[in-house]
């Protein structure tokens, strides 16, 4: 038959020599590579006592910001929403009522947003296109879940806490 490249080999079917018969060789050469990598520098780390250090531009989970007041900054403009690539972020605008000028910053916010983390894929266009330091990736690391349900983020996941509140939102 035609070759189509000249990448194929033949295979070596020829009886065994007597040192290939007592595998010896071999053996003294797998024990050469192993012991080699003893004086070699680690490659690998002690995960989770150890941890290596984040990369200065490491993208993690999304926060939603409050200003310094406390109050949310996000005004449902839904451009983060129009720049994700993956489609992951949904959102739902309501109009701040009197008397809520302490919760909301400006006349509009999100009464829902939400971002699937499933689809997310952490290229932080959303925080470049947000025009009121809304929504921030954070250093957090993107935890494991049980459940296709809680990858869903929702805005109490993902507004930080009050200030004002000591903490508590
Ligand atoms: S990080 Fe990227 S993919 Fe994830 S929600 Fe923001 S814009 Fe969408
Ligand atoms: S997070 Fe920013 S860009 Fe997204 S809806 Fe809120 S204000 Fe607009």
């Amino acid at each position: 038959m035609e070759k189509l490249t000249n990448r194929s080999v033949q295979v070596d079917r020829s009886p065994m020599t007597f040192g290939e018969k007592i595998y010896l060789p071999a053996i003294f050469k797998g024990l050469t590579i192993t012991i080699g990598h003893i004086f070699k520098k680690n490659v690998t780390f002690k995960y989770p006592e150890q941890k290596r250090a984040f990369s200065p531009v490491f993208r993690g989970l999304h926060i939603l910001n409050r200003d310094e007041e406390g109050r949310e900054r996000c005004t449902a403009c839904g451009l983060c929403a129009l720049a994700c690539p993956a489609e992951a972020i949904t959102m739902e605008a309501a109009e701040r009522k009197p008397g809520e000028e302490h919760l909301y910053r400006e006349e509009k916010y999100a009464a829902k947003y939400e971002i699937n983390m499933l689809r997310c894929i952490f290229c932080g266009y959303c925080e470049e296109a947000c025009p009121k330091d809304a929504v921030y990736l954070s250093e957090t690391l993107m935890p494991t879940h049980y459940s296709r349900k809680t990858m869903v983020y929702k805005k109490e996941d993902l507004l930080i806490p009050n200030p004002k509140n000591h903490g508590n939102q």
